[in-house]
């Protein structure tokens, strides 16, 4: 029997299609092998091809620009979504509402090597990417024309990549997206029932029942949600309640380095090296939502493709129920997590 579930959360409800149930091997997809390239702009010796760099993290002495011996580099998007300068100039336009395309659109080269992943590389080089996420939000914090930072990944031509080389990206908006609002507006409704975090409450039930528990560590929790969109969708949480990321203690970026490779080590053993996409879901900047929200990062493998049913409903057919996404995750076998030394 299918099963309808709501989000507690949002409040959207999902189909979860046990009839046409799918294990890992069941879809059809593309890997996310990485190729090597004959030009790429985000390898060394190729900084200048990229915008002038904002941020880079160094292991050398002399930390010059011209210095090619970086192990993590952020740049301006060449083809940027929004453009930083200007006024938003926000107008009507008769009963419509308008404004500039004001906001930043940066990327986050994560190393010089091509052909590393998240999954492959250092421990330390992963901390340094959320260290790297952290410091840019904090110097975007300060622009009053922002009301939003959204960090994500695409990996994988399949979830939107266009470059191999490993990159992460972060766009800083003048508005609040609708699905951020979507899940603030839900934790607030919550919090003043309840007057306890939802996510708090999510972390406490899951941590008893454990069918749904994916990973965890000492700070981290994995999970499959409850009513999830996607097949092996899967949310990493923090345990200590926080609502920014940026505002999380310093000893936390190395848990959750630690949790965010391992997770995706599970996921490429599982699913076989699949296309991902990661968003990191925090509060908005200009606002305290620090009694009833709670940072998270949200990764969605790419398995699947949205149609009709759910462009027109808003409600998403997950072929794998979330129980078994997390089974299967939860068993990965991880021999074959290999650190490359750095
Ligand atoms: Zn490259
Ligand atoms: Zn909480
Ligand atoms: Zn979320």
């Amino acid at each position: 029997m299918p099963e309808l579930r709501k989000d507690p959360i949002t409040g959207r409800w999902v189909i979860i299609s046990t009839d046409r149930s799918k294990r890992p091997s069941d879809f059809s997809r593309e890997r996310a092998d990485l190729k090597s390239a004959s030009f790429c702009p985000f390898c060394p010796g190729n900084e200048a091809k990229t915008p002038p760099e904002i941020l880079a993290y160094r292991t050398g002495e002399n930390g010059r620009q011209s210095n090619a011996n970086w192990n993590l580099r952020v740049v301006p998007n060449k083809f940027p979504a929004l453009r930083i300068e200007g006024d938003l100039d926000r107008q009507a336009d008769g009963m419509f509402d308008k404004m500039n395309g004001i906001g930043a659109h940066e990327v986050i080269i994560e190393t010089p090597n091509h052909m590393e992943t998240l999954a492959t590389m250092p421990v330390k080089r992963v901390e340094d990417l959320l260290w790297a996420f952290r410091d840019r939000i904090l110097d975007l914090k300060q622009d009053r024309r922002f009301k939003y930072i959204m960090v994500f990944k695409n990996h994988g031509e399949a979830a939107g990549a266009s470059l191999d080389h490993p990159h992460s990206q972060l766009i800083a908006l003048p508005i609040l997206p609708k699905q951020v609002v979507e899940e603030l507006e839900g934790a607030k409704r919550y919090f003043s029932n309840k007057e306890r975090c939802i996510f708090c409450d999510i972390i406490r039930q899951e941590s008893e029942s454990r069918i749904r528990i994916a990973a965890e560590n000492q700070d981290f929790i994995t999970l499959s949600p409850y009513a999830p969109r996607y097949p092996f969708e899967t949310w990493i949480l923090p345990r200590r309640h926080e609502s920014a990321f940026e505002n999380s203690p310093s000893t936390l970026y190395e848990n959750l380095a630690k949790m965010l490779r391992l997770v995706l080590n599970k996921a490429i053993q599982v699913l076989d090296n699949p296309a991902y996409n990661f968003v990191l879901h925090t509060s908005p900047i200009q606002e305290n939502t620090n009694d009833y929200y709670h940072w998270h990062l949200e990764i969605i493998p790419k398995l699947t493709k949205t149609a009709g049913f759910e462009l027109g409903s808003g409600v998403y057919i997950n072929p794998t129920p979330p129980d078994a996404g997390a089974r299967f995750l939860r068993g990965a076998r991880l021999e074959e997590v290999v650190v490359v030394q750095s």
